[in-house]
């Protein structure tokens, strides 16, 4: 029996790549569930070779326009889902739980962006259903509510991040107390080597110009500020059970490492490839098993040299925000996201500089009303304040 399988954020960069790997190994899975925002073509395309039985665009107009193409002639009578096969097109703020309770999967890919993806994911999880979770930021802001949830069902919780896909297959060499440290490698984004006069100069251009991976825009300015992987750290602390002070970032440009587990007898496990989302997603969608990915292979005849350095916390104050996120927990992550998604969406639109965007978030993380253990209802004002706070900064 192929896998069901719903993808959320189907039409972004980690769903399109999801969708390559299920076209490579087209007898393992069905595709029960697509959803995005707004891209109505590039939906209309994926309901058309994929024809699963609910495509979601939450946004009406798009949802309107998707519908109207697929059942136009636009499609041809050959490929047009059979009666009784028909896509059903959904809109709207609450389609995505809609599709998560009613049409029966095995596993949900978690790639919308923001926490925007957070109450579907969290629906699936609290249904037992398996998730392959690309959207860190519904752990950032509510990873003790994922886990809990995730204990009382029994849904398991598989990362596709590349780095805890690395550290979650590094963690099959040994028990969970025998972990010393975990080292997060981070490229170090587009401006590794920038001064801090440099980035005051930085153009959304040079932010979106990512050395190593192609992603889609907004972790693309994250990993600019390293604010990426200040989540990251915090995603590995409710992935892992693992106390912030444990888990290090370590500098490595080329992104052949995908992160590293040192054991306490001295032994440290990596995980390494080719910088290809493809890769993550796969072990994810067919775990346990490893089947023929289609990425391109390591070639260490080519590979030359491999680095590490430090990270610079002066230069990239965000990895500080990350540790003292991680440790603080509560509402820090609801703030620290939502005033981040905010701000990068206000350097995207040139009413913020580079250099601006971690201190705004800083300052309004700082002057949030902290909660220890918040119910998801609190963690969404906080979000909805932090929001607005980054708002009026920018109006000004
Ligand atoms: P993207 O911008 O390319 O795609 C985002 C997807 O989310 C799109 O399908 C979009 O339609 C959908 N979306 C956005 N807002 C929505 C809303 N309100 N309702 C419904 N759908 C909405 O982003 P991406 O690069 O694919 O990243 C997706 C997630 O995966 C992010 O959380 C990111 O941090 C994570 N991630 C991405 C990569 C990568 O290589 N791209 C790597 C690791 C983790
Ligand atoms: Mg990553």
């Amino acid at each position: 029996m192929p896998k069901r399988i719903i993808i959320l954020g189907s039409t972004g960069s980690i769903g399109g790549s999801a969708l390559d790997v299920a076209a490579n190994l087209p007898d393992e899975f069905e595709i029960v569930g697509l959803a995005g925002g707004t891209n109505w073509q590039k939906m209309a395309a994926q309901v058309r070779q994929w024809r699963p039985r609910v495509a979601v665009l939450t946004s009406p107009d798009a949802a309107a326009k998707l519908q109207a193409v697929l059942t136009s002639g636009t499609v041809s009578p050959e490929r047009r889902p059979s009666s009784s096969g028909e896509t059903e097109v959904w809109s709207g703020s609450t389609a995505l739980d809609r599709l998560i309770r009613e049409v029966e999967c095995d596993f949900v890919l978690s790639a919308i962006v923001g926490v925007a993806g957070l109450a579907a994911t969290l629906e699936a999880v609290r249904r037992g259903i398996t998730v392959g979770l690309a959207n860190k930021e519904s752990l950032v802001v509510a990873g003790e509510l994922m886990v809990a949830a995730a204990k009382t069902s029994g849904s398991r919780l598989l990362p596709v991040d590349s780095e805890h896909s690395a550290i979650y297959q590094s963690l099959h060499s040994g028990q969970h107390d025998e972990i010393e440290r975990i080292f997060l490698t981070a490229s170090g984004g587009p401006f590794r080597t920038w001064s801090v006069e440099q980035m005051r100069h930085a153009t959304v251009e040079d932010a979106m110009r990512h050395p190593t991976w192609d992603m889609g825009p907004k972790i693309t300015i994250d990993c600019a500020t390293m604010m990426n992987k200040a989540l990251e750290i915090i995603e590995a602390k409710w992935l892992f059970d693992i106390e912030p002070d444990r888990i290090e970032v370590v500098i490595h440009p080329e992104s052949i490492i995908h992160s590293m587990v040192a054991f306490r007898d001295g032994s440290v496990v990596a995980q390494m490839g080719q910088p290809d989302m493809r890769t993550p997603i796969q072990y994810a969608l067919t775990y346990p098993r490893r089947l023929a990915g289609c990425g391109q292979r390591l070639d260490f005849s080519r590979l030359e040299r491999m680095h590490f350095e430090p990270p610079d916390a002066e230069r990239f104050p965000a990895l500080r925000l990350g540790h003292d996120v991680a440790r603080r927990g509560g509402t820090a992550g609801a703030a620290m996201n939502a005033a981040n998604e905010a701000a990068v969406e206000a350097f995207r639109q040139g009413r913020m500089g580079f250099v601006e965007i971690v201190p705004l978030v800083e300052d309004v993380l700082g002057r949030h009303q902290y909660e220890r253990h918040p119910t998801l209802r609190t963690l969404m004002d906080v979000d909805a304040w932090a929001r607005n706070e980054v708002t009026q900064c920018c109006a000004v």
